[in-house]
């Protein structure tokens, strides 16, 4: 069956410009997004092009520096422009979400000169992006990464590992990659820029996963890439500080992916059950099924609520790591129950591949995984109440 257009969440924007942004959005979602979205997810297609529209209407670079090409938008405005592309089809809002990802370090921690150099080509200039923290024997642990940067005399370094679950593995044209270039632990771990056709860059087949199958993942195989220290992003020791301190944006733009993914699997319930007839009546008129729309409606509302408030905090240069691990938490969750309970809605067809809400299901899953575990993410919040857990 294909898929709607998302129906329309009526707004609090800041700005008239915000609102051009939003308006921007929905007519992409609706033209270019929507339509070929069951067809591509079902036959593992991402869709590279669509990204070099967004990248050309400025929607790769929006919380980002408009002197190098970025959109100056808030948090609060880049994160609704994200759940309005998650609602159209996860992969993109996913994918927008993790180029974001990608670009943080260089944005906010590269030199002036290495931002000339690549950031407008990063926000607006068609290149995509990967991060790369990740590895098969370090997930949450991410500290404990083995890959290795080493300086040779010429001042290069030189990279060697393996990158495990990488978003855009073998699309993207630059890769965020953290590598060890000192001792055990979190302070021995620096930023690299690698591009994408470096030699030595490989990448394995991509993973079989239960969902997001148009958004490509695969291992990222590092053999003695060379790069020169100008692709350094930051002092040496501190890339895992600023990998973390991606992810602490990085997290609420999974929870407003998360929020779009719920909203889509709430305007299906609502529309199947106000179409679908039994016992001689609406199935929208039992009160069984008005109390499971109405709690749907009520987890995603505090969802976006939770969300939006961490993004102000974060725009008005608060600390807002707590909040955005709660919105993480709080946002996934939610899209895990509305969209097993937007199957529940629409019975039988709710489990056939020829309705979304499945898909639905499927994909909400990852967002619980992604940029920290949800176990991950009561760690940060009940280590900002109770301090660490061996003192
Ligand atoms: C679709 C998808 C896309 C991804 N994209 C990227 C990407 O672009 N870049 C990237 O770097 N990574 C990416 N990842 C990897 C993702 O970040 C990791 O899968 C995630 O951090 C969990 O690591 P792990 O899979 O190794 O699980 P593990 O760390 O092995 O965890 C296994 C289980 O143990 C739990 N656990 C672990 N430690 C604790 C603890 N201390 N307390 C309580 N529970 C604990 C976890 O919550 C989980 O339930 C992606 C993953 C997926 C599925």
């Amino acid at each position: 069956m294909p898929e709607r257009a998302p129906s329309p969440v009526d707004r609090s924007l800041p700005t008239p410009e915000a609102r051009e942004l939003v308006t921007l959005v929905r007519d992409i979602a609706r033209r270019e997004i929507v339509p070929a979205a069951a067809e591509e997810e079902e036959a593992g297609r991402f869709p590279r092009e669509l990204f070099t529209l967004l990248s050309a209407s400025g929607l790769l670079g929006l919380p980002y520096d408009s002197a190098y090409g970025g959109g100056d938008q808030p948090y609060e405005v880049y994160l609704q422009v994200l759940e309005e592309l998650a609602s159209a089809r996860l992969t993109v809002g996913l994918g927008v979400s993790v180029h974001t990802l990608a670009s943080y370090a260089l944005a906010e921690h590269g030199t002036d000169a290495q931002r000339a150099a690549h950031l407008p080509a990063m926000l607006g200039g068609g290149q995509l992006g990967a991060y790369c923290l990740s590895e098969p024997s370090s997930g949450s642990d991410a500290a404990s990464l083995r890959t290795r940067a080493v300086r040779e005399g010429d001042g290069d370094w030189v990279i060697t590992g393996t990158k495990a679950w990488i978003t855009h593995a073998g699309l993207a044209d630059f890769y965020t990659v953290l590598a060890r270039t000192g001792g055990a632990g979190a302070s021995g771990i620096t930023a690299f820029l690698v591009p994408g056709d470096a030699a030595g860059l490989s990448v394995a087949a991509p993973e079989r996963k239960m969902g997001l199958k148009g958004s490509p993942t695969a291992q990222v195989h590092l053999d003695g890439v060379r790069i020169p220290d100008a692709r350094r992003v930051g002092d040496e020791g501190r890339g895992f500080a600023i990998a973390l301190a991606a992810l602490e944006s990085g997290r609420l733009g999974i929870a407003a992916c998360a929020v779009g993914l719920a909203q889509a699997a709430l305007d299906e319930a609502v529309a199947w059950a106000s179409r679908r007839r039994q016992f001689g009546r609406p199935i929208a008129d039992f009160q069984g099924l008005r109390f499971l729309l109405a709690d749907m409606a009520t987890r995603i509302e505090a969802g976006r609520a939770l969300c939006l408030a961490a993004a102000r905090r974060r725009d008005e240069g608060r600390p807002f790591a707590p909040q955005a691990a709660m919105a993480k938490l709080h946002c996934t969750d939610a899209a895990m129950r509305v969209t097993t309970d937007a199957v529940q809605v629409l019975g039988g067809y709710g489990y056939s591949a020829d309705f979304p809400v499945e898909r639905y299901l499927r994909e909400a899953k990852a967002l619980q995984i992604v940029e920290g575990t949800n176990q991950i993410q009561r760690m940060v919040i009940a280590r900002h109440l109770l301090g660490p857990e061996t003192r």
